[in-house]
Order: structure tokens, then C-alpha cells, then sequence
């Protein structure tokens, strides 16, 4: 299979269906063989239903974990790793801020350019946000590349990510590990890490 896309969820019930349209219409004009796994984290809204419903009419692709209450984001994540099953694996949010038209581009960063990770940065992601909200970005980024030594990254925190599957499948997300994955992936040995522009 040539592509995972996890996508940890609370209370998501109004994006779910135009994010997977969206999805299976750029798998299917790239011919990508893929699944898409919904991790609902303990939503209290119509998550779980609409999943179910996208689950019974697209059987061999979309795939629903439901957890009992909410966990957070990074055992959502850790849960849909370890399941997965493609060459490349995609994670984004639910709620339509990242677009599934990044999946080619981010596939062929793995595949071809060798990439073990790669980590989406909007340079307007940030625009309009108050500076209470900037610059503390600012500082944990600046930290993060500190401490990890990964000095090629804006935006650790990004919910959009292409990683090689071996990367998911020897990390161990948890906590609020989800904010500092490229960090955790350096640590299992994984030190080839990018990052496309969105
Ligand atoms: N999310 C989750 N569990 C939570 C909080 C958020 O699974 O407890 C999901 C959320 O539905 C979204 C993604 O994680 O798909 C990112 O959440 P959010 O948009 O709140 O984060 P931000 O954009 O502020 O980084
Ligand atoms: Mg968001």
C-alpha cells in the first residue's frame, strides 16, 4: 500500500465528509493505493456516526478507532501508528486547515528525495494571530530546534506530516509528545527530516 492518512479527531462531525472527499479524490487522480484512519478522541458531537457512515460506504479504505474519552492528540496518533500499514504514512487535522493536495508532493519527498520525515510550514500561519499567540510559537520552535539539534524546521507543531513508515512505527507518541515528534524521530535514529512549505 503506498499511503496511511491518520487523522486524530475531537468533535470534527461538520469537516469529516468534505476532508475525505477531498482526500479520495487526490488519491484516485494520483493512483495511490491508501487507507485513512479516523482516530476519534473521545468526541461528544456526531464524530463517531459520520465516520461509521463514511466506513460503510468506502469499506476497504476508511478504518475508525473510537476512544471511550477524550486522551489528546498525541495518543490518537500513537494509537493510528500503530496500525498503519502503507509505505508512506500522512497525518493531518480534521478540521480542513491542512490540504490533502500537499499528500502527492509529500509522498514523493519520502520516496524519491529520501526524506524520512517531512514537516508541513505555513509561512501564514501565524498572520493575524495576536502577538500573545506568536511569540510563544516563536520561543518553542526556537527551543525545540535547540534542543533537538534540528535546526531546518520552522514549525514543529504542524499537524500536517509525510513520514517513511518505519519512523511511526518506532516512535512512541504520548503525552503532548505530539509537538516535538521530528525530535523523537532524530532520537530513534531517523535523521533524514524536511520540510515543505504549504
Ligand atoms: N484533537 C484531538 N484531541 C484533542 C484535541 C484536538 O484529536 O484533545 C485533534 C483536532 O480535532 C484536530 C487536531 O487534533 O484534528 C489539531 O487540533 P487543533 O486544531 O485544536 O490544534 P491547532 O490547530 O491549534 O494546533
Ligand atoms: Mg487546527
Amino acid at each position: 500500500m503506498d499511503i496511511s492518512v491518520v487523522i486524530p479527531l475531537f468533535n470534527e462531525e461538520e469537516s469529516l465528509p468534505e476532508l475525505f472527499s477531498w482526500i479520495k479524490r487526490v488519491m484516485d487522480e494520483n493512483h495511490f493505493s491508501y487507507e485513512v484512519y479516523f482516530v476519534n478522541d473521545g468526541s461528544t458531537d456526531n464524530s463517531w456516526q459520520v465516520i461509521e457512515q463514511l466506513r460503510k460506504e468506502n469499506p476497504e479504505v476508511v478504518h475508525g478507532i473510537k476512544f471511550r474519552r477524550n486522551y489528546g492528540k498525541s495518543p490518537a496518533l500513537y494509537c493510528g501508528f500503530d496500525r498503519v500499514q502503507g509505505d508512506v504514512v500522512i497525518t493531518m487535522d480534521a478540521d480542513l486547515q491542512d490540504s490533502p493536495d500537499e499528500i502527492p508532493e509529500l509522498y514523493r519527498m519520502i520516496k524519491e528525495d529520501g526524506y524520512d520525515l517531512v514537516s508541513g510550514y505555513k509561512i501564514n500561519r501565524s498572520k493575524g494571530d495576536p502577538l500573545s499567540k506568536t511569540i510563544p510559537t516563536k520561543l518553542f520552535n526556537a527551543t525545540a530546534r535547540k534542543v533537538s539539534g534540528i535546526h531546518n524546521l520552522h514549525d514543529f507543531n504542524c499537524g500536517l506530516k509525510a513520514y517513511r513508515r518505519d519512523v511511526v512505527k518506532n516512535i512512541e507518541v504520548y503525552g503532548e509528545m505530539h509537538r516535538y515528534i521530528p525530535y523523537l524521530a532524530k532520537n530513534a535514529g531517523f535523521s533524514k527530516i524536511g520540510e515543505k512549505h504549504l
